[in-house]
């Protein structure tokens, strides 16, 4: 510590990303000069539209389709995947759709080392993260590699307009929980992380009451972007780790999971790190995070707790048995998981904390 400032380390990421309306129709040059025209295109089911408009942006290069992503990356998938890959002897994989299709792009990187192109249609920010996840029989595992990273990142807001609301919500708390979990990791990321959550906050009424405006999406392209840096360049902690835990384990809504656990992780570190808790709260522009976010919550998102994704007291346990982390870990889960269960008002002031300071 030197005046008051904490000691840190600071490693960048090679990201290159095009931003704008229309911008997928760069994707033809950006391929070119990485001197690919083979790309399988990955999609999730139903997502045709997005899946044909690649089809005929790319026109030759795209030799080959694989519209089976799925949430939490199935280890099954994957291998479909990686066959569909080989079958049409794909030299890259350009990846259209939220964060279960980026995801996927991710792993055919890792397991047969196609370069990825990432056109994000949701917030959920994997797309600037070199974090992988793949779930196996009940277990999700997750992981930090650079070479996941996708090559280039193409963000169209005209993409982003066919969002459902019941999505575009908690997809956007997604986004905010990344930028939140790195609101103090240090002074570079910290900066990324409070502009991410000023802008999201920001565009998150907008796009909810004015569902068709491209500029609103826009807007909040621009946060993923910002909290999908921030997560990919800092850290995660008690929060993800629960989203992961019990989302892979009960194959629950990714998006939702976050959006019901979020106003009660940071209930639960607010007594232990204050400080946090009213840098979060100044950047969404409220007096109190916690509570900020659970209106958030409440207002822009269909389900509002743990019980209403299916889950009950028992499948918490279940779950907290299988995390095996020490009595004062475990207690720290129990109640953020049995407060979200409930789905009761979240506030910082809500002294339900162990006090110990837990990284969000
Ligand atoms: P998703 O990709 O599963 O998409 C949710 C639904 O929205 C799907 O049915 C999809 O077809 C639909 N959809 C997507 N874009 C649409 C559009 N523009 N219009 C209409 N429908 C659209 O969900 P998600 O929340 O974006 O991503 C969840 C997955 O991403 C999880 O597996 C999660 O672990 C992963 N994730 C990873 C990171 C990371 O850094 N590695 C970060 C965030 C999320």
């Amino acid at each position: 510590m030197i005046g008051g400032m904490k000691d840190f380390e600071f490693q960048g990421l090679p990201w290159n990303v095009t931003f704008g309306r229309g911008a997928i129709h760069r994707l033809p040059g950006i391929l070119e000069q990485n001197g690919l025209r083979r790309a399988l295109i990955l999609s999730t089911p139903g997502r045709t539209r997005h899946a044909g408009l690649l089809q005929s942006v790319l026109g030759e290069s795209a030799v080959g389709l694989f519209a089976g992503a799925a949430v939490h990356v199935p280890t099954g998938v994957v291998q479909d995947a990686c066959r569909a890959a080989r079958a049409c002897a794909a030299d890259c994989t350009v990846s259209i759709g939220g964060g279960s299709t980026t995801g996927l792009g991710k792993l055919l990187r890792r397991e047969v080392g196609l370069p990825q192109f990432a056109v994000p249609t949701t917030y959920a920010g994997s797309e600037m993260t070199p974090i992988w996840g793949e779930t196996t029989g009940k277990a999700k595992r997750t992981g930090r590699d650079p070479q996941v990273l996708p090559v280039a990142v193409i963000y169209d807001p005209e993409l982003v307009v066919s969002l459902p609301p019941a999505i575009a919500g908690p997809s956007a708390l997604n986004a905010m929980a990344q930028a939140i979990a790195n609101i103090s990791t240090n002074p570079l990321v910290g900066l990324v992380a409070r502009e991410a959550i000023r802008v999201l906050a920001e565009g998150l009424p907008r796009v909810m009451h004015d569902h068709g405006n491209v500029d609103a999406h826009a807007v909040m392209l621009h946060g993923a972007c910002l909290a999908g840096a921030a997560l990919g360049l800092g850290r995660s902690g008690l929060h993800h780790r629960l989203c992961h835990l019990v989302g892979g384990m009960y194959n629950l809504p990714h998006a939702e999971t976050h959006a019901v656990i979020l106003p009660h992780s940071v209930a639960h570190t607010a007594h232990a790190a204050p400080e946090d808790a009213a840098l979060i709260a100044a950047a969404l522009g409220a007096g109190d995070a916690a509570s900020q976010l659970y209106r958030l919550l409440i207002e822009f998102c269909p389900r509002h707790s743990l019980r209403a994704l299916g889950l009950s007291e028992p499948d918490v346990e279940t779950a907290i048995a299988a995390a095996d982390v020490d009595p004062s870990d475990a207690a720290d889960m129990r109640r953020v998981l049995l407060n979200a269960l409930a789905g009761s008002p979240a506030s910082s002031d809500g002294r339900t904390t162990s006090g110990k300071k837990t990284n969000l």
